[in-house]
């Protein structure tokens, strides 16, 4: 593919760590590096001042959990980064998913003393089911860290993908000094006095270079010569395609907190990332390099901005080069749609998008045309495939606080639907809803959301079903169904049957006595 320069230098990736491993310092380095800020400190800061105003909950503060994701664009060397933030807490695993099928690279961030944690595992597997290169730093080398083979090891056993060293870490805690370059021989040096400079390196002519023991002492540079000669004969070196392919993985070492080994991850990103891949979609697929724009709406976001209750949908552009006030097609609904606002986030800021390119991500303040799943073309109807939509864990019915305001109730839900938030049901017989949630910690947003934006209060109760499917087959079958089933039968909020129960055992039984009728726990967005 041969793609025009603006779009080859497009990296838009995501990280992928357990909590506490340093994703949200990473970030901030990034976009240090990224020119983006003078100093690092100040994106906290400034990302606080920003919270307070935007965020809609205060839940989101007290708990450290970051609900909301967003992207965020800068340009470091030759390239321009798009980093789409996924949400950590493994409650909003669904918002993750659909995050990952935006981006064409993820990093993998690690602590070193800790290792593959458990949200690091399950992200990896979405980020495998999808092949996505991965790129691992591993952080916080400036603290006592595992030995550095264990750390491969174990990402090799328990991820099942080839690593190879990209860095070896000298000396571990407060011995650390700083890292052997594996690919460029070079040796870089932490400053541990200076958090936000550039780490000092110096150029190497290889492992007897006499340079090396002018920075090293000596007991540290026998133990580097000895390691770095065993990486060489054991591990795998780097190769493009099986990175590319997803089996092998480069590993950074580094001190986020340091800005530490994050250039040299960036530039790794840069030279070894795929640029904007292709996308699948029916009755075709997207091609980057096409000239006519189209994109999908991945994440859509309200009350950025409670000054405007908008809501922004998150759009990844597959193809094309975008201009500011073009008129799109929404494919969904069939209607012209002129996007005079778009906006790219630039740093911590939201910026008037002028123009974007394929890779890019924009936001499109929209009043709820916007749905997760929808497609954006100049003119083709597409659908782009593989955006999931999962059946709920948990199901409790919702009643409003003021039975006189079950009509606004109505519409809160509606809208967290739409935004993929909640998956909202209308049981067939009675009245009321059934709100279905992947995490516990849902209800407690949504119950505060509703609060907080309709002025409703709301309860939940249990209600007597634990599992919802969606039905599909053909028409008159399942018709069929749904009237002989009524007591567990519902609808979404696209108007799809589902069918409620609490028994692994009605299900079968619907496999075994349905057999046109298909029951699934996933269905993919319109
Ligand atoms: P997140 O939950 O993955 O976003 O993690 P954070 O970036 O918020 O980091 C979690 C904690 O680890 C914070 O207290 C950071 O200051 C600390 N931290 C991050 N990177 C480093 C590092 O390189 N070294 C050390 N010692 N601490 C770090």
């Amino acid at each position: 593919m041969d793609l025009p320069a603006e779009i080859a230098r497009r990296r838009t990736f995501a990280i992928i760590s357990h909590p506490d491993a340093g994703k949200t310092t990473l970030t901030e380095k990034f976009l240090l590096y990224g020119g983006a800020i003078q100093m690092a400190g100040q994106v906290r800061a400034k990302g606080e001042a920003r919270r307070t105003r935007s965020d809609f909950m205060q839940m989101e503060k007290d708990r450290g959990i970051s609900v909301s994701a967003s992207a965020m664009s800068f340009e470091f060397a030759d390239y321009w980064f798009n980093l789409v933030d996924t949400p950590g807490h493994s409650d909003f695993s669904e918002d993750t998913y659909r995050t990952l099928t935006a981006v064409d690279a993820a990093v993998m961030v690690i602590d070193g003393a800790k290792g593959v944690e458990s949200q690091t595992q399950k992200l990896f597997e979405v980020c495998r089911m999808r092949d996505l290169p991965i790129l691992t730093f591993c952080n916080k080398m400036d603290r006592e860290s595992r030995d550095t083979f264990e750390i491969i090891d174990e990402i090799q056993e328990n991820l099942a993908i080839d690593v190879t060293p990209a860095s070896w870490p000298i000396g571990v805690g407060r011995d650390f000094l700083g890292c052997y370059d594996m690919l460029n021989d070079r040796l870089e040096l932490m400053d541990r006095a200076d958090r936000n400079t550039v780490a000092e390196s110096v150029s190497i002519n290889g492992l007897d270079d006499p340079k090396l023991a002018e920075h090293i002492p000596a007991d540290l540079l026998e133990k580097l010569v000895e390691e770095v000669e065993m990486v060489r004969e054991l591990m795998p070196a780097f190769d493009q395609q099986a990175f590319l392919d997803g089996t092998l993985t480069p590993i950074w070492f580094g001190s986020a907190i340091n800005s530490f080994g994050v250039q040299e991850l960036m530039r790794g990103i840069g030279d070894f990332g795929p640029e904007p891949q292709v996308r699948p979609a029916e009755p075709r697929q997207v091609s980057p390099d096409e000239k006519k724009v189209a994109g999908f709406v991945f994440k859509v976001q309200a009350n950025m901005d409670p000054k405007h209750r908008d809501r922004v949908a998150f759009v990844r552009l597959c193809s094309g080069h975008f201009k500011r006030g073009m008129k799109v097609h929404h494919v969904r609904t069939k209607k012209p749609m002129a996007v005079s606002n778009p906006v790219l986030f630039l740093a911590s800021d939201r910026e008037l998008a002028e123009e974007a390119w394929a890779g890019d991500i924009i936001g499109i303040p929209n009043h709820g045309q916007l749905r997760i799943g929808d497609a954006l073309t100049e003119g083709e109807d597409l659908r782009f495939t593989g955006i999931p939509s999962f059946a709920p864990e948990l199901l409790q019915s919702v009643r409003a606080g003021d039975p006189m305001k079950a009509k606004h109730l109505d519409k809160a839900l509606q809208q967290f639907a739409e935004e993929g938030a909640a998956k909202i049901f209308k049981p067939m017989i009675g009245s009321g809803a059934i709100v279905g949630v992947v995490g516990q910690l849902q209800f407690e947003v949504l119950a505060s959301r509703i609060e907080m934006e309709y002025g409703l209060p709301v309860r939940f109760e249990p209600t007597q079903f634990t599992s919802a499917r969606w039905v599909s087959g053909p028409q008159g079958e399942i018709d069929r169904f749904a009237n002989t089933n009524k007591g567990h039968m519902a609808t979404d909020h696209d108007g799809d049957h589902v069918f409620l129960t609490r028994l692994q055992w009605d299900i079968d039984r619907v496999a075994r006595d349905w057999p046109e009728l298909k029951l699934t726990s996933t269905k993919e967005m319109l």
